[in-house]
């Protein structure tokens, strides 16, 4: 096995006289700073026998230390990237320093250092996801994503418009119609030449008439024309963003906790609601126009030629600079519009914040600092919008006056055909109405384009969502686990929320079914990590957790979670009357059975002391309940839910004495037959527990019941002395 990257002729060459002949190199990475982080590409080359440096172009300084002096190795976070450090005996020797980009071949190589060092196997890891581009060497927003600047306009532009195949007809009577309304709106200038050079030359009547006719027939066809592609874009519109809307809130439900960590809210809010909004507004606004103006522009080039080149060839010359313009304008405007949406993430996450904080604003008095954070936001926002609408207008003017040099150029040029017989009257109105259905497009071109950039950049955004690999909730070859007898196994577990920082170490437990298990530990020891990858909310790094002897990644999501229930320090509630947030984890139950649970959480008394019983409505987070009312509450849900797997995150606040009896009770109940992992912080619960698991800095350090570890005096001992100790400085204070 080897860590590597395609080593050049240049550090082969330096490498081949320094190695011994029967060294392995295990690990060879490059990295893309040099110790002061300037841009400078040096090597880490790692072997059986020791770790090495080599700088190019003579830079760097070479180093070699013997992997059996080294004592440790770590990963040391600095500005914009991290240094390799490793640790003998006398010294600390920062080894190697690299961006973030390459961070995580850097922490295999961490750890297949450490593996050396502590002579375990050699295992690490080879396949990594992509940071940066491929094309552009950016840093991609997601891991394996899709690149901001390299992903083409088109190509969104196509992804949109498949949405429309599966409204194939439709689409299609819309494509037509399009096509009638061009010939429709391209006729009457045709039309109105010929009424001038035929029937006011010959001064026929008749043939006045019939033109008339035609025109007003015409007329009629693109008020039809207008009305049906009109509705038709309204509907495919509405339909393909309402289509889009659900799939894209369906992927943020379905993606997995490490990606929600990482994003904003209120960012995640925008790309359903405004994102999608832009999106619906080119499909309605700016496709038709642009469908229709294309074909109209291509029929009137078409016709001008064919009446008088020459002249066409006048009014064609401006042409070339306006499409530079729009191009180059849209090329700069585009950064601006990633820059407005960045600004409206931060808007609408302060917005969702603040009220879902609002309870705490008011109670420190923050209201007014508030209202100031979102005066900023907005006027932030109004400068960037400003400066944009700013940019349009001057291009739009000067587009205005390109238009009147092109009827300049008609009167001037057209003119002296006329009057030199090279031309008729009705042909120079052609090209005087012709013009104006040219130009005034044109002019509108630029904005159809702010158009298709504000779509494409919303449609980015989403489609990184739709695209971002969700929680295997359907992959077929899971296996379907129907009942389960509760035996969870922790296997060599390693786990950090960001792989180079892992939270648990080695961990190894086994918990029988039906145990209880009481998770003991200084708070950020791991105790909520441990209980989080049971619930595999996140994939374990290194080692495996086992249900029942089942890897839980090979075991189907839906069955994993549906054998287990939580309930929590903080109890989730939503909005919604009781019996719904009792009912939550099985919608089906019936009021017997509800109440049933209700009462054995020893709920039920104070739920009927409620005005509407049952029925009474809990606000967001289910305000209007005291805190042991809401933990009684999430037990009853517990309890209907009926989990093989019981995950209690116990709460730490004081009640009084009569509540946490009655809570006590009812935890007694829940948990019988059922194996259990609690987060213990009462004493109560940890001579309940079957066996205590004691973390330390991610690690177990003791495993027993409470009296054995009692009489061991370990660490155990002195958590139980310490919260003895601020108990009771609590009873004084
Ligand atoms: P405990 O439950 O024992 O108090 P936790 O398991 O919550 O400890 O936390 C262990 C460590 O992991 C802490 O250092 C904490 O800061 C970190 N941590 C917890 N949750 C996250 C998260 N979602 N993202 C990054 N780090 C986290």
């Amino acid at each position: 096995m080897q860590l590597s990257d395609p080593l050049p002729e240049k550090i082969q060459n330096k490498l081949d006289p320094v190695l011994e002949p029967n060294e392995e190199i295990r690990i060879a990475l490059e990295s893309d700073m040099d110790a002061e982080g300037r841009f400078a590409p040096s090597w880490l080359i790692v072997t059986d026998q020791r770790v090495m440096t080599l700088g190019l172009n003579g830079r760097g300084g070479d180093l070699a230390v013997p992997l059996s002096e080294l004592t440790k190795v770590e990963v040391e976070p600095l500005v914009g990237g991290s240094c390799l450090e490793v640790s003998t005996a006398e010294d600390t020797i920062p080894l190697i320093r690299y961006s973030q980009s390459r961070s995580d071949r850097f922490n295999e190589a961490h750890r297949g250092i450490e593996q050396q060092i502590e002579n375990k196997p050699f295992l690490v890891k080879t396949e990594f996801p992509r940071v940066v581009c491929e094309k552009c060497g950016r840093r991609l927003p997601t891991r394996d994503g899709l690149c901001p600047a390299c992903v083409s306009k088109w190509h969104m532009f196509g992804r949109i418009c498949s949405y429309l195949a599966e409204h194939k007809v439709k689409a299609g009577v819309m494509v037509a119609m399009f096509s009638v309304l061009s010939v429709a709106e391209l006729l009457p200038p045709k039309i109105t030449q010929l009424i001038i050079d035929d029937a006011f030359a010959t001064k026929n009547m008749e043939l006045l008439f019939w033109y008339v006719a035609f025109l007003a027939g015409l007329l009629v066809l693109r008020w039809l024309g207008e009305m049906t592609t009109g509705w038709l874009s309204a509907w495919l519109g509405a339909r393909v963003v309402a289509d889009i809307r659900g799939q894209v809130y369906r992927h943020i439900e379905y993606l997995s906790l490490g990606f929600h960590d990482k994003q904003k809210t209120g960012g995640l809010l925008s790309r359903v609601t405004y994102d999608t909004r832009n999106v619906r507004s080119f499909l309605v606004d700016g496709l038709p126009f642009l469908v229709l103006r294309w074909l109209t522009t291509i029929g009137i080039i078409a016709m001008l030629f064919y009446t008088n080149w020459v002249l066409t060839l006048y009014i064609l010359i401006p042409v070339p600079l306006i499409i530079i313009w729009g191009k180059v304008l849209y090329r700069r405007l585009r950064v601006f519009y990633t820059r407005l949406w960045r600004r409206w993430e931060g808007f609408y996450t302060h917005i969702q914040e603040s009220l879902s904080g609002i309870r705490i604003v008011k109670a420190f008095a923050q209201e007014s600092k508030e209202v100031g954070r979102f005066r900023r936001n907005a006027w932030s926002m109004f400068e960037l919008e400003y400066w944009t609408e700013k940019q349009w207008i001057t291009y739009f003017s000067t587009m205005g006056l390109l238009n009147f040099l092109g009827f300049v150029v008609v009167w001037l040029v057209g003119g002296q055909q006329v009057l030199g017989q090279e031309l008729t009257l009705g042909e120079l109105m052609l090209f005087y109405f012709y013009l104006h259905m040219f130009y005034g497009p044109l002019r509108w071109l630029g904005r159809v384009n702010s158009w298709m950039t504000r779509a494409m950049s919303a449609a980015e955004r989403i489609f990184e969502i739709i695209d971002t690999e969700p929680e295997a909730y359907e992959d077929a070859n899971a296996r379907p686990m129907p009942t389960t007898r509760g035996e969870i196994v922790f296997d060599d577990v390693t786990f950090g929320y960001d792989a180079a920082l892992p939270v648990l170490r080695d961990i190894d437990i086994h918990i029988h079914p039906g145990e209880m298990i009481g998770l003991v530990g200084k708070s950020g020891a791991g105790k909520s990590t441990t209980v989080n990858l049971i619930c595999r909310f996140y994939d374990v790094d290194y080692g495996a957790i086992r249900l029942d002897g089942v890897d839980l990644r090979d075991i189907r999501l839906e069955d994993l979670r549906g054998h287990i229930g939580v309930v929590m320090q903080e109890p989730i509630l939503f909005n919604g009357t009781i019996r719904e947030n009792i009912a939550y984890g099985k919608p089906e139950a019936t009021f017997e059975e509800i109440m049933e649970a209700a009462r054995a959480a020893n709920a039920h008394h104070f739920i009927l002391a409620k005005p509407d019983g049952y029925d009474t409505i809990l606000g967001e987070k289910g305000t209007g309940l005291s805190g042991g009312e809401k933990q009684r509450v999430s037990i009853a849900r517990a309890i209907l839910h009926d989990p093989r797997i019981l995950i209690l995150d116990e709460a730490t606040s004081s009640v009084d004495a009569q509540t946490e009896k009655q809570l006590q009770e009812a935890i007694g109940r829940l948990i019988k037959g059922r194996t259990t992992i609690a987060i213990a912080h009462r004493l109560s619960t940890l001579r309940d527990a079957d066996r205590l698991v004691v973390l330390e800095q991610g690690r177990v350090v003791e495993v027993g019941t409470h009296e054995e570890l009692v009489a061991r005096r370990g660490h155990f001992y002195h958590l139980v002395r310490l919260q003895r100790a601020t108990a009771e400085i609590m009873e004084v204070a």
